[in-house]
């Protein structure tokens, strides 16, 4: 035969195999009681199987069957050998010691050269801690598939390598649209870079970051999420993988906004409240008073409402302060704070406004009020004190100041601003 193995020295050609790593059994093809018998076994084999060649020399192969072994797949190599098939397939044998192993395992033919078939070639692998491996991989994945809390990990660039089913029941994103890409995905915008920055800069020095992400969902949705994200490292402390699990805590967060704006906004007019307006204030006055900016407020007062509320209803006296706050709002700028101070009287912040500015600003404010009449109450009219912050003045005395302001507006007949000069 003029094959590659005629040219080789057959004793090297045994010895190969004595000493592969793989495990090699050979049997013939003896059709007789009892069936093929084992002819050779190498080294591999023998460790494999923990029996000693003596042992399996001339036996048949259903030695190393067990309880475990699949009688289907028996059945096809069976099959395979009477028609000198070639054979693949795995299966449960037993060691000697009773001990069961899985074995991967392939059986070929060899032929003389007449093409008839002498011997059966097979060569074996235990995969048993193959076999283990993949069930603790499978069990893994169901434990974390089964918690709520959403579990991601990426390898050491950022690349996903697995989401488990509450990641996607929070996100949106499957795992066949995350495999592969960078959770940078998740972002929704509405945290800076430097918040970004952080928890690399935490992470790389192989310590965990714990924070809240606010991220969108594949639906464009905001989800605020409490996460905590871990390197993991090899045994050269070299980080490997992060593994992220968070918390859809959206409900939660969402239901306090609502609260805090409860809280901020006067539920009647949508401008500030008194207790978030003076907040605002006290943040305006320390701001101006370090800067050198101006700072001018006014104090609003409606003329006449207990007359309004008299006539048509305390409803109607409602709708006109609606009326009344959303002019204002509408006329002034995105910096400028309305507050309802108090029943029908509101503050006006003018952010860096002097006297003269805030003035100006105070009387479009008014003009606004008395063009826009309510429906049924017709046209209504606010009066106004108007002052600038003094350098080294307590903001109580400001507020003093302009309140003066309105109380003249109010005594020279109404639907007018004063304005407060300073005797200091
Ligand atoms: P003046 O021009 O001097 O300010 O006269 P006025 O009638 O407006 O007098 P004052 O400011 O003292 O009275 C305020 C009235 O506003 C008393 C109160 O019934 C009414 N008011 C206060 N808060 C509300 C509110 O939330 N809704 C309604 N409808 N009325 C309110
Ligand atoms: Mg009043
Ligand atoms: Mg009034």
């Amino acid at each position: 035969m003029n094959t590659i193995a005629s040219k080789i020295d057959p004793n090297v050609i045994a010895f190969a195999l004595d000493q592969s790593y793989s495990a090699v059994l050979m049997t013939d093809a003896y059709a007789g009681e009892g069936g093929h018998r084992i002819v050779f076994v190498n080294q591999a084999f023998l460790q494999m199987s923990g029996y000693s060649e003596e042992e399996l020399l001339g036996k048949n192969q259903r030695i190393l069957q067990g309880p475990a072994t699949n009688p289907e797949v028996i059945e096809r190599l069976r099959q395979c050998v009477r028609e000198g098939s070639y054979f693949q397939g795995s299966t449960v044998n037993c060691r000697k010691d009773g001990r069961p192993y899985t074995v991967e395992w392939s059986i070929s033919a060899v032929r003389n050269p007449a093409g008839e078939i002498t011997h059966f070639v097979s060569l074996q692998q235990d995969i048993s801690s193959l076999v283990a491996a993949q069930k603790t991989n499978k069990l893994f994945a169901q434990v974390l598939n089964a918690t709520d809390d959403g579990v991601l990990i990426t390898d050491s660039t950022g690349t996903i390598e697995f989401a488990n089913k509450a990641f996607e029941n929070i996100t949106g994103y499957g795992l066949t649209d995350v495999l592969g890409r960078n959770p940078r995905l998740l972002k929704s915008g509405e945290q800076d870079e430097n918040f970004y920055r952080d928890i690399w800069s935490t992470l790389k020095k192989g310590e965990s970051f714990k924070g809240t992400f606010v991220n969108r969902s594949k639906s464009h949705e905001l989800i605020y999420c409490d996460e905590t994200i871990t390197p993991l490292m090899d045994e050269h402390n070299t980080i490997t993988h992060y593994v992220s699990i968070f918390r859809d805590e959206t409900t939660r967060v969402l239901e306090e906004q609502k609260f805090r704006d409860m809280v901020r906004f006067d539920a009647l007019t949508c401008v500030l409240t008194r207790a978030a307006g003076e907040q605002a204030l006290e943040k305006a006055y320390m701001h101006y008073r370090s800067c050198d900016l101006p700072l001018s407020i006014a104090m609003v007062d409606a003329d006449h409402f207990k007359q309004v509320n008299d006539t048509w209803g305390h409803n109607a006296g409602d709708a006109v302060l609606k009326t009344i706050a959303s002019a204002m709002v509408a006329t002034l700028r995105a910096n400028d704070t309305v507050i309802r101070w108090g029943g029908e009287e509101f503050l006006l912040v003018f952010a860096g406004c002097s006297l003269d500015q805030g003035l100006r600003l105070a009387e479009r404010c008014r003009h606004a009020v008395q063009s826009k009449p309510h429906d049924n109450v017709g046209v209504t009219t606010v009066s106004i004190g108007v002052g600038e912050l003094q350098n080294n003045e307590a903001l109580a005395d400001l507020i003093e100041r302009v309140d003066q302001a309105l109380y003249r507006a109010k005594n020279l007949g109404r639907n007018r601003t004063e304005i407060s000069v300073s005797q200091t």
